[in-house]
């Protein structure tokens, strides 16, 4: 963010230069005289050799004095300047005697006029002293405003305008849009800056054209990005095509790609910072994306992204603080004459301080995309040794826990080692430590899946397939999965009041496991109906609400009291 200049104004003691073009010598000298106690003086005799002098980056000229009857006439140097920004900082004052020729010189745009033959020498001093100034004012003024290159906008005055705009046109919606060069540090190191040059220009006039066609502003952010903020259009497919059409025009070699953002129907009431923050996040958003370039901003989508890099963030330390929780879910089963507490399920839970109760749902995946779960599910497993190892010394009970396993845990080279260390270091029957895995990740990465499976069960642990029937295997190729425990899907349990069909797959399903000398499981069981229905077709076990919900550990030991006193009777 630019700060404001500091600038003291009509501080003269620094001598500034000013160039004398005239071709009659005795003009040039009287001038010199007048003029050189205040300033340093350069003095050209036509309009070429002003011109050469001028171009010459070594000379900061502040002002010039023009003569108009010259071998290269001074109105043609007035010209070449029009074209030129350098030269239009740099005031110029036309010398004459012909009143006619001021409105000329006028229209092409000359600052000032000082009459010859020259009468009050301190009143020329003064006014050229006043232009000088006068011009250092705007120009500073011109920096912070726009910005060099490309005359944009910088985003200090962007976001200015954008707000006046708003009070201009109350009643219109409006869009911010934030236009990004990809990798442009890149192609400024590879085809050099004046290349990268050309580039923005080329964005900052296509552009210019396309605000032009509605009512709307264009400005500059950092090196490589463009804002616009216009009223709104539902449509903006034109706009990537506009695009590459500039970058063809610079060049049809290089590859050159960018990026769109696009807020629309903006909220005035919102700071123009955060809104050119939004587009800016969804321009950027794109950046690993090759075939889409534009992408429009998504409230919801947006506070999911940032509420994901906070719990990203603050994993660290909530893991070390224990903010974790292993919560347990009991699992009944229900074939004798009432249902008995078989074992549970280890379900995590994160109470943090700052999010307050986290479901896994929220979490789990995202750990899984960005390798935190490894780290997580290592703690559960370790964590869930030691709590049967507690109950065991407190209680005097084996409770058999089911753990579940990310797909991506499997991929760790020493998983089995280390579930093995945490069991056999707490010294507990390994038969009664269980691992939960899903049917998807089973089918889908088998190849991997598959022996590290083997690998667990045939050192002594049992293995649950979660979710079956999620869609994923057929049937038939159930019976090469190496498992011990099927785990019916939630979804069948849900439904089967609904859908007759249901419940025959669940039938269906029941039998399949038997046969396979699997135990089954029912979960997300929530009614008696549901229960009465699966005990009836031969299933094992059941988990859900209806007989308990995921509980914490206090209440979770208060129950397996229970369990024990219930074996004491
Ligand atoms: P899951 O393994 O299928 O766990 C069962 C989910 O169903 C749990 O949700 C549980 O609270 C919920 N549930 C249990 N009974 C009922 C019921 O009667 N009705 C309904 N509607 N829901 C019931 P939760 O705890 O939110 O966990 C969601 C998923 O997060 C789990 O699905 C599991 O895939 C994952 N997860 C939970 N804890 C861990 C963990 O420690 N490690 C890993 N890798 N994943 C975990
Ligand atoms: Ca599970
Ligand atoms: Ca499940």
């Amino acid at each position: 963010m630019r700060k404001s200049v500091n600038y003291n104004r009509g501080n003269f003691s620094v001598k500034r230069t000013v160039l004398i073009v005239d071709d009659e010598e005795i003009n040039l000298e009287i001038m010199s005289t007048i003029l050189m106690d205040d300033f340093n003086i350069l003095r050209a005799s036509d309009g070429q050799e002003a011109l050469d002098l001028l171009l010459k980056a070594e000379h900061k000229i502040d002002l010039v004095l023009l003569d108009v009857f010259m071998p290269m006439d001074g109105r043609e140097l007035l010209k070449v300047r029009q074209n030129n920004p350098e030269l239009k900082r740099i005031p110029f004052i036309v010398c004459t005697s012909d009143k006619n020729i001021e409105e000329e010189c006028f229209h092409l745009g000359v600052n000032d006029f000082i009459k010859k033959p020259y009468e009050n020498p301190d009143i020329i001093v003064a006014r050229i002293k006043r232009m000088i100034e006068l011009y250092e004012d705007r120009s500073i003024l011109k920096e912070v405003e726009t910005e060099r290159l490309t005359g944009l906008y910088t985003v200090e005055f962007f976001k200015k305008y954008a707000k006046q705009f708003d009070v201009a046109y109350p009643d219109i919606p409006k869009d911010m849009i934030s236009i990004s060069i990809n990798r442009f540090r890149l192609i400024n190191e590879l085809y050099g800056r004046a290349f990268g040059d050309q580039i923005l220009l080329a964005f900052a006039e296509q552009l210019s054209v396309c605000i032009n066609n509605c009512n709307g502003l264009l400005g500059k952010y950092g090196g490589s990005t463009f804002l616009i903020y216009c009223e709104h259009h539902d449509n903006y497919d034109i706009l990537p095509l506009k695009l590459n059409e500039a970058i063809q025009k610079v060049s049809s070699e290089v590859n050159i790609t960018f990026r769109v953002g696009v807020y629309q129907n903006v909220d005035p009431q919102i700071d123009k910072e955060i809104v050119i923050g939004r587009a800016k996040t969804t321009a950027d958003s794109l950046t690993n994306d090759y075939v889409e370039n534009i992408g429009f901003y998504n409230e919801e989508k947006q506070a999911k992204t940032l509420h994901s890099e906070e719990l990203i963030n603050a994993f660290p330390q909530a893991l070390e603080e224990g903010q974790f929780k292993l919560f347990f879910q009991p699992k009944y089963n229900i074939q004798g004459d009432k249902p008995t507490f078989s074992s549970a399920e280890v379900l995590i839970r994160w109470i943090s301080p700052k999010f307050g109760f986290v479901n896994p749902g929220e979490f789990i995946s995202l750990f899984e995309e960005n390798g935190l779960i490894g780290e997580l599910d290592e703690y559960i497993l370790k964590k869930a040794a030691k709590y049967m190892r507690e109950w065991k010394d407190k209680y005097g009970l084996d409770v058999p826990l089911s753990v579940n396993l990310s797909r991506v845990d499997i991929y760790r080279p020493n998983l089995v080692e280390e579930i093995i260390g945490f069991v056999d270091e707490n010294n507990i029957p390994r038969e009664n430590y269980y691992i939960e895995i899903t049917e998807s990740a089973f089918v889908e990465d088998a190849q991997v899946v598959i022996p590290v499976i083997e690998k667990i069960r045939n050192n002594g642990f049992k293995v649950e397939i979660d979710d079956f029937g999620s869609g994923y295997s057929s049937f038939g190729a159930l019976a090469d999965l190496p498992f011990d425990i099927l785990k019916i899907d939630m979804q069948f349990i849900k439904t089967m009041d609904k859908n007759p069909k249901v419940k025959h797959i669940l039938k269906m399903i029941i039998n399949l496991s038997k046969m396979l000398d699997a135990i089954t499981i029912a979960e997300g069981v929530e009614t008696k109906e549901q229960c009465d229905f699966l005990k009836k077709n031969g299933c094992d076990i059941v988990q859900g609400y209806y007989l308990s919900r995921p509980l914490p550990l206090n209440d979770f030991e208060a129950l397996i009291k229970e369990e024990l006193k219930g074996d004491e009777h």
